[in-house]
Order: structure tokens, then sequence, then C-alpha cells
């Protein structure tokens, strides 16, 4: 069977996989990224890449999505904050120790396609996923098209601003970015802000940088309140941002992944009300918002879809 091989490069970590046609995992290798030297990146993607291509001769192209805005057809990285680059000439590097056709993109637009096409997204045409991790990514297929824009930003939805007045400061540096409020970050952002109003609460008793989004949700899950305080905040948010991204694509679909996800009911039960609420020129009701499916596989998928395909 053809396989092709799918790169999901993150700022501590990257991952390769052989990916054969149904978009199953057959093969993959992981290495740790511990310097952010582009050479040094380059090294742990060959080596990564090197154990899986070694079990796979016959795989016929390499896709890899990058955090940050990179040229599709060039790999070269205009600014990626993960690894606090600028003007990277990633592709360069990784096209002269590979001897296969390369293929760029976003790593969230490759998630995106990933899920697109072998998770959530199977059956329909217009679909968002939107990753909540540390920070948000996003990617939009519209008509059946992996929407990439003029220089490559289309489905930055993380930097879209919900609370312009109020909000914490985003890594990009605006106010109430989507991202600020409703990433995993944004979950732990809410509880600290709230916490001088609840002086029994033992969430952030520990050291704050302890707190995880994940205590706080199953504080929330089990009634705490400071967890469901900032539970509730959160979900506003996150509503917030679904109902914008509603009002632009009119998604079929909408797929929730990364960690706060996997809250699973609990969190679309909290949100699709609140999204309703929002929604306003198109029907109610009528955008699914689904918990993604292949989880943190959805990056490599994507990439070894996008090679296979001979660009997104
Ligand atoms: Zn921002």
């Amino acid at each position: 069977m053809a396989h092709t091989i799918g790169i999901d490069l993150g700022g501590s970590h990257v991952l390769a996989a052989a990916v054969d046609e149904s978009g199953t995992i057959v093969d993959r290798a992981e290495r740790d990224i511990v310097d952010h030297d582009p050479d040094l990146v380059v090294e742990a993607i060959e080596e990564a890449v090197g154990e899986v291509i070694g079990k796979h001769e016959e795989a016929s192209a390499i896709g890899l999505g990058s955090p940050g805005n990179i040229d599709l057809g060039t790999g070269f990285v205009e600014y990626s904050p993960n690894f606090n680059w600028r003007e990277v000439p990633l592709g360069e590097k990784l096209r002269k120790k590979f001897s296969l056709p390369m293929f760029f993109a976003n790593d969230a637009r490759c998630a995106a396609l990933g899920e697109y096409t072998f998770g959530t997204g199977v059956g329909t045409k217009n679909f968002v996923l939107l990753t909540l991790g540390t920070g948000i990514g996003g990617g939009i297929v519209a008509n059946g098209t992996l929407l990439i824009g003029n220089l490559a930003g289309a489905g930055e939805v993380g930097h879209h601003q919900i609370r312009a007045t109020d909000g914490f400061i985003c890594n990009c540096g605006k106010t109430g970015c989507f991202e600020a409020q409703a990433s995993g970050t944004g979950l732990i952002r809410h509880a600290l802000a709230i916490a001088h109003s609840f002086p029994r609460s033992n969430l952030v008793s520990g050291k704050p940088e302890k707190l995880g989004s994940k205590s706080i949700r199953k504080a929330a899950e089990a009634g705490d309140p400071h967890g469901v305080a900032a539970w509730k905040r959160y979900t506003d948010d996150l509503a917030r941002g679904i109902a914008n991204v509603i009002a632009f694509v009119n998604p079929e679909t909408i797929a929730l992944g990364g960690g706060v996800a996997g809250a699973g009911a609990f969190m679309i039960d909290a949100v699709v009300p609140k999204v309703d609420e929002l929604t306003t020129m198109v029907p109610r009701g009528k955008t699914k918002i689904v918990t993604a499916k292949l989880g943190n596989d959805a990056g490599a998928i994507g990439a070894a879809t996008m090679a296979a395909r001979g660009g997104v």
C-alpha cells in the first residue's frame, strides 16, 4: 500500500509518521526538541523521518506542518513565535536532507486537513477545526478546499479579538484575542483572575505555575465553586469565538481538539446553548459542534495527506 510521510513539528517535539491511504498511521517516530536553533531542529526532524523512512522505503512524498507562517511552496518560515524564528529557510534546509518531494503548511492547517479528510469532517464540505491547547490553532475548509489565504494566514482564528477592552494580553501583543481567552492557557488565566473571590478554594493553593487546565475542568465537573465560575467565564469566551467563526464561514461542523477538548460532552453541552444565543444570521442549532476524533495525530495525518495530494 502506498504511504506518505507526515511530520508534525511542535515547539517541544516532532512526530514523523508513515500514513497509509486510509489515513492510518502505520509507523511513527518522535524526537524531543530541546534547542530551537534551526539546524538542531532540522537534525531532530531528519532523525525522526529517517527512522520511519527506513521501514517505508516505498514512501512517495513528505509533508510537514510547522507552527507559524510558512510558505507553502518553499517552506520558508516568515515568523514562528513558538520557535522565536524570523525568516528561517526551513524548507531549503530540509530539501537538502531528503530526496522525496516535500510539501509544507502551517501545523494547524495540516491538522484541519487531517481531521476533515479522516475524522469528524468526513461527509462535510464546510468544516472548521479549532485546536484548544497552549494557544488556539485553526483551519477552515470551505467548499471542500482548505483555505490558505494570500500570505498563508487564513484560519488564524486564534487572533481575532473577542474582548478588546477587558481581556487578557495575547502572546501576539493584542488584548483579548480568542486564543488569550479560550485556549487551555486562557482557562488557567480565568481561574487566576477570579481567585481572590474564592479565598477558600484549593484550586490555586499551590504554586500558580502548577495549575493546569485539566484540574480546573475537573473542579468544575465536581461542582467546586471556583472551578465552576472559571469554567463559566471560559466557556462564555469560547462560545463568543465559535459564534464568530460561524458568522464568518458558516460551516456544517466545528470540531474542537486539543487538551481542553478532552472535556468532551461537559464542554460541548456548556458551549452549544451559548453559541446558539450568539448566532444571529444563520439558523441556530444547525452547526454541529463536536469533539475532534484524531487527537494529537491530526497534524501528522494531515501533513501526510497533503503530501499524498501533492499539496493542500
Ligand atoms: Zn493574539
